[in-house]
């Protein structure tokens, strides 16, 4: 079996999910989106299901697989519906859905549900990407309740920011958030990973936790709200062959590393066909037998070469960890000028294993 597993570990998911409900309050959404940032959405809807207050997916295609996989917690589509014809769907398992948008709205209030849809409102507070700028916000809400399609209205607004603690967008777009909805009923939604840890104002009645649950930190290092997080995803391989090569070799595609002293070379199955970023080059951290080293070459397909010079006890069949707990995954997307985010989505081929 080719050794590169992707460990899941899914008691820190739910230590991660607990901890959002305590520094939020009220309830809070696991948000699930692109297979739960790589982590598979049904296995960790599954390991959360006694916790998790409801969940939260991109579009129709992702609730529909965790609705097949047994999941009966409320889903919610945070892009809402791409066509009418899908709020036949939404009815059908019970979703809830965003309306961020004039069509949205329009393609709701022509619906003809048997039962009214739960809707969360977007408002556009700042950040430009999604739902209704402040002064269109009250008209959509109101024609939203006239038009009977809404058994509830949860009004929400979404962060540009709120990862730079220190910046002030985040405070003036709940400012512009609360300005916007005042004197408008119902439930309010403000937060995601980087505002349930560090902006207390952005606490309402619903939280929407995504990259914390996982355990990588949204905030920069230091923040002690972020360092407390649990890594779910351990992404480990090892190695299957060794080459000593002396001072001036070159390694990999491209000859972009050549040695400058005599060096033990270890070569591991995992690339970037695997999803590990090909930009994270030479001197990105890895561990090999838990003690910290750096990959030398190119990220090619299939395969990684690190260094093992300072590790004479390392070598055929020493574990790597790619990140996990001794390289965190934030330090690896610094690396290769990218974010969590995006690297544990890409994971793929490895072998899923759940622990
Ligand atoms: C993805 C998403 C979230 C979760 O964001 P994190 O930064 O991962 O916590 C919350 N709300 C909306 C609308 C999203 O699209």
């Amino acid at each position: 079996m080719r050794p590169l597993i992707a460990a899941i570990r899914t008691q820190y998911l739910r230590d991660n999910y607990l901890l959002a409900k305590r520094q939020h309050g009220g309830r809070v959404l696991a948000v699930l989106k692109a297979n739960g940032y790589g982590h598979d959405a049904a296995r960790c809807a599954q390991a959360l299901a006694d916790v998790a207050d409801g969940f939260a997916v991109a579009c129709l295609e992702e609730a529909l697989q965790l609705r097949a996989a047994g999941v009966s917690a409320p889903i919610l589509l945070l892009e809402g519906v791409f066509e009418a014809a899908e709020l036949a769907e939404v009815e059908r398992h019970r979703l809830w859905l965003v309306v961020q948008s004039e069509e949205q709205l329009r393609m709701l209030e022509e619906a003809q549900p048997a039962a009214p849809f739960r809707v969360w409102l977007m408002l556009d507070s700042g950040m430009h990407r999604e739902g209704f700028l402040p002064q269109h916000y009250r008209a959509a809400w109101e024609r939203l309740q006239a038009s009977g399609k809404a058994e509830s209205i949860v009004k929400m607004t979404h962060f540009a920011r709120a990862d730079e603690p220190t910046v002030p967008m985040t405070l003036a777009q709940i400012e512009t958030f609360d300005a916007a909805t005042a004197g408008l009923p119902g439930e309010e939604s403000v937060a995601n990973s980087a505002g349930i840890l560090c902006h207390p104002r952005s606490r309402r009645d619903w939280g929407r936790a995504g990259i914390l649950l996982y355990g990588a930190s949204p905030l920069p290092a230091g923040f002690p709200q972020g360092d407390a997080l649990k890594p779910v995803m351990r992404l480990r391989s090892r190695i299957f062959s060794v080459r000593e090569l002396a001072a001036g070799e070159p390694i990999g595609y491209g000859n972009n590393f050549v040695t400058d002293r005599p060096t033990r070379v270890g070569l591991i199955a995992g690339g970037y066909a695997d999803g590990y970023p090909r930009l994270a080059s030479s001197g990105s951290p890895v561990a090999v037998d838990g003690r910290r080293s750096r990959i030398i070459g190119r990220v090619s397909m299939d395969m990684i070469t690190v260094d093992l010079s300072d590790l004479p006890a390392a070598g055929i069949g020493s574990e790597v960890e790619l990140w996990g707990d001794t390289v965190s995954v934030n330090e690896v997307a610094a690396a290769a000028g990218s974010i969590a985010y995006e690297l544990l989505c890409n994971i793929k081929r490895a072998h899923f294993v759940f622990e």
